[in-house]
């Protein structure tokens, strides 16, 4: 099943608080002169043009991304501007492009996508000059567990699926399991819809017992469809909690604490 388009979503709330904590957590991983192996299972396409039709049909770029001004010196925000310095005002990094300004040459990325045209653009989109970057397409869950474990052994593996159907939230969670089993040291960082039907607490259930934080906001005037933004993170690393906290305090107020105060940066 490949309908869905990120094209429709970049630069929306849900991406303010995944990339904002990603850049945060990537920021702080890379103290370290060691190197480190950055995976993403569900990449996208990378770049992003918030003038498209696709993105003037949904206005979420616009209520999203469209609303702040992110500072340089944010890693987030370097990693935008850079974007905006390069392709334009208009344009949008996705995931593996913020991970790639943000990596250093001893890093290595590896990315999966599944959708032709997508994983087209994400060829494009990663040309040029960087750390060493693999695009495969093929199914991320795959691809990921058969690269694990990967050298360098230290890394963050970014889980980031459409869930088009039900039966990806357990299979995100059953992903997980089986890669920790290969890969016990690996930083997993999962992000997930806060829909009315509830569909991710299938989701948490399965990863009930991992040492885990949760990160779950609700995003301002969303009454309908997707209401919040989920964080799950797997071996979180030191200085985790400032890192999700951090999308909250860089939104300019579109990401909200969940109403009742559940649950933020903590544990399952
Ligand atoms: N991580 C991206 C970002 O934040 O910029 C957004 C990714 S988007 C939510 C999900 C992507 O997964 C889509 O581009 C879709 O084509 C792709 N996809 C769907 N099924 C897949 C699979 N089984 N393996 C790899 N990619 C898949």
């Amino acid at each position: 099943m490949l309908s869905y388009q990120h094209a429709y979503h970049a630069g929306n709330a849900a991406d303010l608080h995944k990339h904002i904590a990603l850049g945060e957590l990537l920021a702080r991983l890379t103290v370290k002169a060691r190197g480190l192996t950055y995976v993403e299972t569900h990449a996208g396409r990378g770049l992003y043009d918030l003038r498209s039709a696709e993105a003037a049909k949904t206005g979420e770029a616009a209520r999203g991304i469209g609303r702040l001004a992110p500072d340089d010196a944010t890693p987030y925000g370097e990693a935008l501007n850079a974007v905006r310095a390069r392709h334009g005002p208009s344009s949008y990094p996705g995931s593996p492009m913020i991970a790639r300004l943000l990596l250093r040459p001893q890093d290595r990325l590896v990315l999966h996508e599944l959708h032709p045209a997508e994983h087209a653009g994400l060829v494009r989109a990663m040309a040029g000059s960087g750390p060493p970057v693999a695009i495969h397409r093929r199914d991320g869950f795959e691809g990921s567990l058969a690269l694990a474990p990967p050298d360098p052994r230290r890394g963050l593996v970014l889980v980031d699926p459409s869930y088009e159907v039900k039966a990806e939230y357990p299979a995100a969670a059953t992903f997980v399991r089986r890669l920790l089993a290969r890969w016990p040291e690996a930083v997993v960082l999962v992000w997930y819809p806060l829909l009315a039907a509830g569909r991710h607490t299938e989701l948490v259930a399965g990863l009930r017992g991992l040492r885990a934080r949760r990160d779950e906001v609700a995003i301002a005037g969303a009454r309908t469809g997707m209401t919040g933004s989920g964080l799950l993170l797997v071996n979180a690393p030191h200085g985790a909690e400032r890192a999700l906290a951090a999308a909250r305090a860089q939104s300019g107020g579109i990401l909200l604490p969940l109403a009742g105060g559940h649950p933020g940066p903590g544990r399952t």
